[in-house]
């Protein structure tokens, strides 16, 4: 029986750690993106793309559901465009 549940876990902590555009709207965060064909870059408001996919949405996922402004490309990635990396390590 341990397998299955450290296999369960293991999900459950997995998705604990993608962050969700709710969590940026709490921190007050916009979604930065770029654009992996031209290096195009810009930061996306959070809310908007609440209304659009929903607070549950996870972050690295909005970039496949972008098109670069400046050359078209699908290409796009996406992150939380947190004000200091590696500062706000806060756990439960
Ligand atoms: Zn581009």
């Amino acid at each position: 029986m341990g397998r299955f549940k450290e296999r369960w876990l293991d999900q459950q902590d997995r998705r604990r750690r993608a962050t969700c555009l709710g969590d940026l709207t709490q921190a007050g965060v916009g979604v930065f993106c770029w654009c992996n064909r031209c290096g195009h870059s810009a930061e996306a408001a959070t809310q908007m793309l609440i209304s659009q996919l929903g607070p549950d949405f996870p972050v690295p996922e909005v970039g496949a559901r972008m098109r670069c402004s400046a050359c078209g490309s699908k290409d796009v990635s996406t992150r939380p465009a947190w004000p200091s990396r590696g500062q706000t390590a806060r756990h439960h």
